[in-house]
């Protein structure tokens, strides 16, 4: 679907180890040799869970990892359910001769090898969905599953940072007066690097949320109106994490493994 819908779209595929400012304007794309490896005004960080190790030097993001397995099975000879179903697992109808089962759950695990024990976990959830799929998946060997298995990027608030890349320098001083009056409402404008925006932490849902999040940032780039109601803009603004702490009196210099600030200044 993602090669369908950037079909259009002139793509220089490159690993982007850094992003720094141009001076003329605008920012440099560079690879491990520091390269350029692209240049553009307005650059969208949208890599996953890279995002934070991209942005590290300029602006900690509060993402978390989630690794997510899911099991293919063997559809040959089986009558499979022919529509999708969801329960304690999901079980998508086979393509190209496997059907897709999800998915497994686990944060901080960064292990990317599929493992059989997580096929075992999956058929359980299966099973446990309904008898007829508890038949269904005591068909299955675990240890002789395919499988795939990734990193979900996920926020503190199960949404995702969709917007102008804040910049923690200016925060603290901009929203200063939160600290004095947490219900005081301040604009975000002028808070964020120039022309650096994202587009992640979509969790679980990202095959849904992104297409919004894309038209959203569009509009937000364009300074058109966005296509969703402003409360749910703020809501989305990875700045509102900045905004949070400074409103419980703490300053943010990184975050922790469950994303509260890990160094507080009162
Ligand atoms: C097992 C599993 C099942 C899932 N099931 C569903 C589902 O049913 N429905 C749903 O909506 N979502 C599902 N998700 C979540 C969904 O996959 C994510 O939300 C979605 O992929 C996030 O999209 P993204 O573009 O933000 O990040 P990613 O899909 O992670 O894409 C990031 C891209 O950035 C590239 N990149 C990273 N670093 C760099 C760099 N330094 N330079 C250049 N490029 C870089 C990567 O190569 C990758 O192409 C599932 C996830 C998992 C793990």
């Amino acid at each position: 679907m993602c090669r369908a819908l950037a079909a259009d779209l002139p793509l220089v595929p490159a690993a982007v180890a850094r992003l720094a400012a141009d001076p003329n304007g605008g920012w440099l794309l560079q690879d491990e040799r520091g390269t350029p490896v692209g240049r553009a005004d307005q650059v969208v960080v949208a890599a996953g869970l890279a995002s934070a190790s991209l942005l590290l030097s300029r602006c900690p993001l509060p993402l978390r990892a989630a690794r997510g397995q899911i099991s293919l099975l063997p559809a040959t000879g089986r009558n499979l359910p022919r529509v999708v179903l969801c329960g304690r697992a999901y079980l998508i109808p086979p393509t190209g001769g496997r059907a897709t089962l999800g998915a497994t759950y686990d944060r901080d695990d960064l292990d990317t090898q599929p493992r059989a024990v997580d096929h075992r976990r999956n058929l359980a959830a299966l099973a446990a969905t309904d008898p007829q799929l508890g038949a269904l998946a005591a068909e299955f060997d675990p240890n002789a599953l395919a499988g795939r298995a990734a990193l979900r990027a996920t926020t503190p608030d199960h949404l995702p940072l969709v917007g102008p890349v804040p910049d923690p320098a200016t925060l603290g001083a901009r929203f200063a007066a939160l600290r004095r009056n947490a219900r005081r409402r301040l604009d975000l404008c002028g808070a964020s690097l120039p022309g650096l925006w994202l587009a992640t932490g979509f969790g679980s849902r990202g095959l849904s949320y992104a297409p919004l999040a894309a038209e959203l940032l569009a509009d937000r780039m364009a300074g058109e109106v966005p296509p969703l109601p402003a409360e749910l803009v703020a809501a989305l603004d990875p700045a509102r994490f900045w905004v949070r702490a400074l409103q419980r009196g703490k300053e943010v210099t990184s975050w922790t493994g469950d994303s509260s600030p890990a160094r507080a200044v009162r």
